[in-house]
């Protein structure tokens, strides 16, 4: 039996005006998988996003989430999203890590009168999840681009997310830190179970992190394992989108 489908696109396209981004994507993003949707600056990454979380209407096609037609889905806490700028606190914003991810949680669930002890066992269950047990009490403003990353997949978590959708998750992360916040990421999807998806422009250093790679430039040109992506792109990395983009243009003939 294979696993069920998180995400599930079928023949989506979109335009804005009379610019076509996105044309005849089909992607189907089994439960438990982390995926890494990669594309230059342009390639349609963020529209896709936008159409996953509903905040574009479908123009062309259909997106199922958990099975369920997109216009029909209501279960949103399933979904965890971090944005491209979400990190964005400055050292004077005063809210502590722990208020920052109990924000996550009441916008789900709603606002609380006051919050139980097991609203706070979730926000350290997230914290601990994401290696930020410690930094509870911590101003977020004090905190490196990094770290403030992790608290803000915190934040996206708390909830009981099943689904975590990162739009270039390691834009704040110092280079020396991408590993172990990748390690973090895949400790999410391996012991928690999580299944991830991301958007990264950055082709060269994310497909030895993930299981699976999808690149996009307005089709998705390939799918597969990052093992069997790391081997069409041995010969580099620019000969595999000028490849790809071979393959668009025999597309269009
Ligand atoms: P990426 O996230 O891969 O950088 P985007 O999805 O943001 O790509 O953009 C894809 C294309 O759509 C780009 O050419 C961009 O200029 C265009 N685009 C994005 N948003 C809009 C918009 N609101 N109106 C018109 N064109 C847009």
């Amino acid at each position: 039996m294979t696993a069920k489908s998180i995400i599930d696109i079928n023949q989506l396209s979109y335009r804005y005006e009379k610019d076509t981004v996105l044309e005849q994507i089909n992607l189907a993003i089994p439960e438990g998988s982390f995926l890494a949707i990669v594309g230059p600056n342009g390639s349609g990454k963020s529209t896709l996003l936008k159409l996953i979380l509903g905040l574009l209407k479908i123009q062309k096609g259909e997106i199922y989430l958990f099975g369920e037609e997109l216009s029909k889905f209501k279960d949103w806490q399933k979904i965890g999203y971090v944005s491209q700028k979400a990190n964005s606190f400055n050292t004077g914003f005063p809210a502590s890590v722990f208020e920052v991810v109990l924000s996550g949680l009441t916008k789900k669930v709603g606002m609380f009168k006051f919050f139980k002890k097991e609203h706070s066992q979730k926000v350290m269950d997230a914290l601990t999840a994401v290696g930020m047990e410690k930094f509870s009490n911590r101003n977020i403003g004090e905190l490196s681009g990094g770290q403030q990353q992790r608290v803000f997949i915190a934040r996206a978590l708390v909830s009981d997310s099943k689904l975590l959708i990162l739009d270039e998750p390691t834009v704040g992360v110092d280079a020396e830190n991408v590993g172990t916040f990748y390690q973090m990421l895949e400790d999410l999807n391996k012991k928690r179970g999580i299944t991830l998806l991301l958007v990264t422009h950055d082709i060269g250093t994310v497909s030895d992190k993930v299981t699976h790679v999808a690149c996009l430039n307005k089709h998705l040109f390939f799918h597969g394992e990052a093992q069997e992506f790391e081997k069409l792109t041995s010969e580099g990395i620019q000969d595999f989108y000028g490849h790809g983009i071979h393959l668009l243009s025999h597309h269009h003939h």
